[in-house]
C-alpha cells in the first residue's frame, strides 16, 4: 500500500526505523532460477558418477540452517580413478591442443558464467551466506574475469615467458576454501588449464554446489573429459588428493595450519607446490587521509564478506592525532550496516558460513575481552535461525593480544593507534602474516615510502580489497608462497625449458 513501509528483511544495525531512521522496502532475490539436486556425486571424466566411498556429506545454507543437498564425500579410491583421469585427459590430448584452441574453450567458459551469472551468484549465497550483492558484483563476474583473462595467455605463453619455452606440469591437485568458492575455483582452474595442465579441485566441505555448477558450465564450453575433475569431501578428501604420488603440483588456499601439513608431507617429493594462507593485514590511516573515504575503505576492509576474507584489513592502525575523530565516524558508518538476509539485496553483512566458525569468532572475541580490549558492537538484532556475528570494533587492544595477531577470519576489527610513519609500519610488519596492507594519506610520497617497508604481497593505496586477474596475489611470511593473478601466477603452471 502506498505510504505504508515494509518491515526491513536484513536488520539496519543501530537504527530504529521506528526512531527516525527509514526502513528498506524488502528487497529479495529470487531462487526460482537455482534448480539444487538432492544428491550429488563426483564428477570425474566429464561425468557425474557416484563415490565408490559411499559416503555424503550434507551441505547446509548458513542463513538459515536447512540442508541444501547430500553431496559425495570422495574416499581415497575415488580421488585415484579423479587423477587417473585427469592424467588420461592430460595425456590425450590437452596437453598437445595448440594455445589457440584451448583459449576458444576458455572463452567459452567465461561467456557461460556470463550467461549463468545470475544461477550462480544464488546458489553462492545460498551455499555460503554471503550477501547476494557480494556473489553478483563481485564473486561472479571475477570467476568470468580470471577465465578470459587467462583465456587471453593460452596461445600466448611463448611471448609472456620471453626466450623460454614453456610447458605444462601435468596434473594439478587443487584444493581450495569456503570464502570465495567460485572465485577461488576460478582463479585455480583457469591459469592451469590454459597453461595445459589438468585438474582434480576439491571445493570446501561447506560450500561445493556452485563447484558442481561449474562442472555444468565447464561441460557446456565443451571442456574436454578429465581435463577437470571435482572431487567434493572435507579434510581428509582434501589429505587424500594432497599426498596422492600422481599429481605434478598441488595448489591450496586455506589456513596456515593446513598448509604446513602439506608442506611437510611433499617436502622432499618431485611435486611443486604453492600455497594461499592466512593474513592479518593492516590498515594504515594517516591524519592527512580523506577521512570519509578512509572510514569506507576500512568498513570494506574488514566487513566485505562478513570477514571471512583472507586479505581483510583486520587491524586498523590509524594515527593518533586523527583516532577519535576517525573511530567516531567509523562506529557511525557501522551502525547503517544491515546485516541479516544474505538474498536481500540491501544487505551488507550475511551469515557466517558455519557452526564452527562462529565458534571460532565467538571464542577469540571472549579472549580479546578477557585480554582487556574494549568490545563494540551496534544495536543490532540478529535473525534467530542461522549463524550471525555483529559487526564489531576492539579498541584498546595491545599488540601481543590474541585479537591483534591471530586471524579471526570474521567481523571483528582490532585498533591500534600510531605517531609516526616508522611506527605505523613496525606495527603493521609486527605479525606471523604478510599477505595484504592498506594505507590511507593524500601524499604519494608517503604511501610509497610506507608501501615499500611493508611485508605484505598486496599493498594497496587509498583502496582495499581490488582484486583483479592482472595482479598477482599472494603472500610473505606465513601467509604462503607463490602468486595467483597476471604473469607471476601464470609462470607457476609451467615449466621453463631454455630455447
Ligand atoms: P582449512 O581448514 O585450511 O580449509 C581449506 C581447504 O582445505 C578446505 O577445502 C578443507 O576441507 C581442506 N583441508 C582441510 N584439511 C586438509 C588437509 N589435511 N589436507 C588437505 N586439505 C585439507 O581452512 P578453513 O579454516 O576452512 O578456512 C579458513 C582459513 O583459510 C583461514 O585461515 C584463511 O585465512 C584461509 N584462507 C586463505 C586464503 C588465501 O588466499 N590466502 C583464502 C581463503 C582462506 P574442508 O573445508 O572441507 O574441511
Ligand atoms: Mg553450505
Amino acid at each position: 500500500m502506498p505510504g505504508e513501509l515494509a518491515e526491513p528483511t536484513g536488520v539496519l544495525a543501530g537504527v530504529d526505523p521506528a526512531d527516525g531512521g527509514f526502513a528498506y522496502a524488502p528487497s529479495r532475490e529470487s531462487t526460482d532460477l537455482v534448480a539444487i539436486q538432492d544428491r550429488y556425486g563426483l564428477w570425474i571424466g566429464g561425468e557425474e558418477v557416484e563415490a565408490l566411498s559411499g559416503r555424503t556429506i550434507t551441505t547446509t545454507n548458513p542463513a538459515t540452517e536447512e540442508p541444501l543437498a547430500e553431496v559425495a564425500e570422495a574416499g581415497p579410491e575415488d580421488v585415484d580413478l579423479a587423477v587417473a583421469a585427469a592424467r588420461r585427459a592430460y595425456e590425450d590430448g590437452w596437453r598437445d591442443l595448440p594455445g589457440r584452441e584451448r583459449a576458444k574453450v576458455l572463452y567459452r567458459v567465461a561467456r557461460q558464467l556470463q550467461e549463468r551469472a545470475r544461477e550462480l551468484a544464488v546458489l553462492e549465497t545460498l551455499d555460503g551466506g554471503k550477501p547476494i550483492k557480494e556473489s553478483r558484483d563481485i564473486d561472479v563476474p571475477l570467476a568470468a574475469a580470471h577465465f578470459f583473462h587467462h583465456a587471453g595467455w593460452a596461445d600466448k605463453l611463448e611471448w609472456a615467458f620471453a626466450n623460454r619455452t614453456p610447458s605444462p606440469l601435468g596434473v594439478v591437485g587443487q584444493v581450495i576454501p569456503w570464502n570465495f568458492p567460485l572465485l577461488m575455483a576460478a582463479w585455480k582452474l583457469a591459469p592451469a588449464l590454459a597453461t595445459g595442465n589438468t585438474v582434480v579441485l576439491k571445493p570446501a566441505e561447506t560450500t561445493p554446489l556452485t563447484a558442481l555448477l561449474l562442472a555444468e558450465v565447464l561441460a557446456e564450453a565443451e571442456v574436454p573429459p578429465g581435463v577437470v575433475n571435482i572431487v567434493t569431501g572435507g579434510g581428509a578428501t582434501g589429505a587424500s588428493l594432497v599426498s596422492h604420488p600422481g599429481l605434478d603440483k598441488v595448489a591450496f588456499t586455506g589456513s596456515t595450519t593446513v598448509g604446513r601439513q602439506i608442506q611437510e608431507s611433499l617436502a622432499g617429493t618431485r611435486t611443486r607446490l604453492t600455497l594461499e594462507l592466512g593474513g592479518k593485514a593492516a590498515n594504515i590511516v594517516y591524519e592527512d587521509a580523506a577521512v570519509d573515504q578512509a572510514v569506507e575503505g576500512v568498513v570494506n576492509g574488514i566487513f566485505f564478506n562478513q570477514g571471512h576474507v583472507c586479505c581483510a584489513g583486520s587491524r586498523l592502525l590509524v594515527q593518533e592525532s586523527v583516532a577519535e575523530l576517525f573511530l567516531d565516524k567509523l562506529r557511525r558508518r557501522i551502525a547503517t550496516l544491515r546485516v541479516g538476509d544474505p538474498l536481500d539485496k540491501n544487505t551488507d553483512v550475511g551469515a557466517i558460513n558455519s557452526a564452527e566458525q562462529l565458534g571460532r569468532i565467538t571464542s577469540l572475541v571472549e579472549a580479546g575481552v578477557e585480554e582487556g580490549g574494549e568490545r563494540w558492537q551496534p544495536a543490532c538484532a540478529l535473525p534467530e535461525k542461522g549463524w550471525w556475528f555483529p559487526p564489531t570494533v576492539f579498541t584498546g587492544v595491545s599488540q601481543s593480544s590474541r585479537i591483534a595477531r591471530e586471524e579471526v577470519f570474521g567481523p571483528v576489527l582490532a585498533v591500534l593507534t600510531f605517531r609516526t610513519p616508522e611506527e605505523a609500519v613496525a606495527k603493521a610488519n609486527n605479525t606471523p602474516y604478510g599477505l595484504s596492507a592498506g594505507v590511507w594519506s593524500e601524499k604519494g610520497s608517503k604511501v610509497l615510502w610506507t608501501a615499500e617497508r611493508l611485508q605484505a604481497g598486496v599493498v594497496w593505496a587509498n583502496t582495499f580489497n581490488k582484486l583483479d586477474p592482472t595482479s598477482p596475489f599472494g603472500g610473505y611470511k606465513e601467509s604462503g608462497f607463490g602468486r595467483e593473478g597476471g604473469l607471476h601466477g601464470l609462470a607457476s603452471y609451467v615449466s621453463l625449458g631454455r630455447r
